[in-house]
């Protein structure tokens, strides 16, 4: 449980209505900043605008998947004001008061590391990641059967890069009965993707790979689809860009050439963002447990 933990709630979309379900769940007082136009109400949470929040009693905030923009804004998809976290706020919280939020920038790691509070990407996590791949693959499926007129079944699919997204991606296209390619640069991923039955190959031999290629799914968030690759794919080849922005493609010439090539950022939230609350839920909540016990336990 969560007695006696008191969270602030910053903003954020229908994942963060998860987070908000689970952490009152568990006993946890909420603040919930920028969310007026919710109807929805959560026992043990009171909707507040930031100045009115009573920062000195806050153990945590949370912010949603993105942090704040470059000048401090938070996204608020249930409210009409504009919201912005600054250093001033967090040093009105007492010291062990940590931030927590999807992914960071040089304006949230900036403010956190000036108000000497800890900051959490929970992005960084490898079980967030891991999980978050489910939705992605998802929604990366999605995106195949949108834009092509043909199956994935028996197709020729490239995956590019074997970390955490790029296994869940080509061990689901490869369930679905696509001929599947990885290409990655370490050996021990070789010996994965042999081991999946899978085709591997070094990331270095790319352009020799692609000439049969039906889709392209690239998951490497550096420059790896390049002019000189797609100068080598069919037509007719689908290239969808999973890595973060910018991706790892050559759009410019992509579109040059006539091949459709997309870039897929943030696909949980956009096709399963209950699931994508859930996991986010889940994990943070597991958190702030071990935050609130290490906590006890230092006190006593
Ligand atoms: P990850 O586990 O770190 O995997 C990244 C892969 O890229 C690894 O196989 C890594 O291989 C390879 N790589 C990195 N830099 C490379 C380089 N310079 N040259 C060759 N290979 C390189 O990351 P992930 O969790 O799978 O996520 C992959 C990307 O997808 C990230 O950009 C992430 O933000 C994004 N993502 C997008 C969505 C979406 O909805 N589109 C959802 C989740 C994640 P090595 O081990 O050899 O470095």
């Amino acid at each position: 449980m969560l007695t006696g933990m008191q969270i602030a709630v910053i903003g954020g979309d229908a994942r963060q209505l998860e987070i908000i379900r689970k952490l009152t769940e568990l006993d946890a007082k909420l603040s919930l900043i920028g969310f007026e136009q919710l109807d929805h109400a959560f026992t043990g949470a009171v909707k507040e605008k930031l100045d009115e929040v009573d920062f000195t009693n806050i153990d945590a905030i949370i912010l949603p998947v993105p942090g704040t923009n470059l000048e401090g804004q938070v996204e608020t998809i249930f409210s009409n004001e504009k919201v912005y976290l600054y250093e001033e706020t967090l040093m009105q919280t007492p010291p062990h008061c940590t931030v927590y939020s999807g992914i960071s920038n040089s304006y949230l790691n900036g403010i956190t590391k000036k108000a000497n509070r800890r900051l959490v990407q929970l992005f960084e996590r490898d079980d967030v990641a891991i999980y978050n791949s489910i939705p992605t693959v998802e929604g990366t499926i999605m995106m195949a059967i949108q834009h092509t007129d043909f199956t994935i079944h028996g197709s020729n699919i490239i995956v590019l890069g074997l970390g955490r997204v790029g296994m869940s991606v080509a061990r689901t296209l490869d369930a679905l009965g696509a001929n599947v390619k990885v290409g990655a640069r370490k050996s021990e991923h070789i010996a994965r993707i042999t081991e999946m039955g899978l085709a591997p190959f070094q990331l270095n031999e790319l352009e020799n790979c692609v000439k049969d290629v039906d889709i392209c799914i690239n998951t490497i968030p550096h420059l790896i689809v390049t002019a000189s690759v797609i100068s080598k794919m069919p037509a007719h080849t689908l290239i969808i860009d999973l890595a973060s922005k910018p991706g790892g493609t050559d759009f410019r010439y992509a579109e040059k050439r006539g091949i459709k090539a997309l870039l897929a950022p943030g696909l949980p939230g956009i096709v399963a963002p209950k699931t994508a609350g859930q996991i986010l839920a889940n994990v943070l909540s597991r958190v702030l447990k071990d935050d609130l016990e290490q906590r006890k336990g230092k006190v006593t």
